[in-house]
C-alpha cells in the first residue's frame, strides 16, 4: 500500500502551547493543588490521558460554569478553546488559582466581538452548538451575539436596525462557512464579515483536499469530538470526492476500506498527538 503523508497535519501551535503549559504547571511545586483542566485541554482522548499521567484532573461536561462547581480548591486550567467572562469571574469568586491556555487565535475572536459590541454591532456568529469555543465567545456579550450553525438558523434570524457583523468559530470548514456567509449577506447585505477560521485549520483542510487527489482513500486520525478532525473528513469527501474515514487510533481501521485500493492518504486533526498518527502510517505502510 502506498501511503501519502498529507502535510501539514496534526498538532497546531495553539495545541502544542496548551499542552506544554499544562505540563509546566504540573511540574511547578508552587502551583496550588489539585490541578484541574476545565473540559478537555484539546479534543483528543490520548492528549487528555497524557496529562492525567502528570496528575492533572480532567473535568468533562456540558458547560464550564457547572463544571466549576465541582472544584473547591486548587488550580483550574482554561483550555485552548477559551472561556467566557462569567467563568473567569466565578473562578475569582471561588478563590481558585487559574492558568489560561486559551489559543491566541481564539483570544483574537474574543477581542473582536468585544470591540464590535462596543461599537454598537449585533453579531452573527457561525459556530457549532454545544462546543466550548462558541460558549466562551458568546459569553462575552450573550445579548448581542447570535449563534448560527446552518441555513435554518440563518432563516430564523430576526435582526433589524442595528449595525451587523458576521464572524466565525476558528475550526470550521472555510467552504461551509462561505456558503453560510452568503446566505446571511442575502438577508443582510450591509453586514460586515470577519472570517476567523485560523490559519492552522485552513492549511490542513487545503492540504487534505489537494493531496487527497492522488489517493484512493483518506484516513483522518482524530477524536470524534474534534471539530477540525470531523471537518477534514467532510472536506475530503465533499471537495476531493474521495472516501474518508475518521479513526481514533490504528485499531479503528476497517480493512474493508482498503480492499482493492493501492494508495491511501493520511492526515490528522490539529489536536491529534503525532505518535497516534505515526502508528496509523506504520500500519498502513506494512500492508
Ligand atoms: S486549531 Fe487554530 S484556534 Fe484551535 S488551537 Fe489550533 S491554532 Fe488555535
Amino acid at each position: 500500500m502506498r501511503v501519502i503523508r498529507i502535510s501539514p497535519r496534526g498538532y497546531c501551535y495553539g495545541v502544542v502551547d496548551a499542552i506544554q503549559l499544562a505540563r509546566r504547571v504540573a511540574r511547578d511545586p508552587s502551583i496550588p493543588r489539585p490541578i484541574y483542566v476545565l473540559g478537555q485541554i484539546v479534543h483528543n482522548r490520548h492528549a487528555v490521558e497524557g496529562l492525567a499521567q502528570f496528575g492533572i484532573i480532567n473535568l468533562d461536561g456540558d458547560d464550564r460554569t457547572t463544571l466549576l462547581e465541582q472544584v473547591n480548591a486548587g488550580t483550574v486550567i482554561f483550555t485552548a478553546h477559551g472561556v467566557s467572562p462569567a467563568v473567569k469571574e466565578r473562578v475569582r469568586q471561588r478563590g481558585l488559582h487559574c492558568v489560561d491556555a486559551t489559543c491566541p487565535d481564539v483570544t483574537r475572536t474574543h477581542d473582536l466581538v468585544k470591540t464590535l459590541v462596543t461599537q454598537g454591532y449585533q453579531i452573527v456568529y457561525i459556530g457549532k452548538k454545544g462546543h466550548p469555543e462558541p460558549e466562551g465567545v458568546i459569553g462575552e456579550a450573550p445579548e448581542h451575539i447570535h449563534l448560527v450553525t446552518d441555513e435554518q438558523d440563518v432563516a430564523a434570524l430576526q435582526l433589524s436596525g442595528a449595525r451587523l457583523a458576521v464572524t466565525t468559530q476558528t475550526t470550521l470548514s472555510k467552504w461551509d462557512t462561505e456558503a453560510l456567509i452568503q446566505r446571511i449577506l442575502e438577508r443582510y447585505p450591509e453586514a460586515v464579515v470577519y472570517n476567523e477560521i485560523c490559519l492552522a485549520t485552513q492549511q490542513r483542510q487545503e492540504a487534505a483536499v489537494q493531496q487527497a487527489q492522488q489517493a484512493d482513500v483518506v484516513i483522518v486520525v482524530g477524536d470524534v469530538r474534534s471539530n477540525n478532525s470531523n471537518r477534514l473528513v467532510q472536506v475530503v469527501q465533499e471537495l476531493a470526492g474521495k472516501p474518508a474515514y475518521l479513526v481514533d487510533n490504528v485499531q479503528d481501521i476497517d480493512p474493508r476500506w482498503l480492499e482493492g485500493k493501492t494508495t491511501v492518504a493520511v492526515t490528522a486533526g490539529s489536536s491529534t498527538p503525532s505518535e497516534i498518527t505515526r502508528a496509523v502510517i506504520q500500519y498502513l505502510e506494512r500492508l
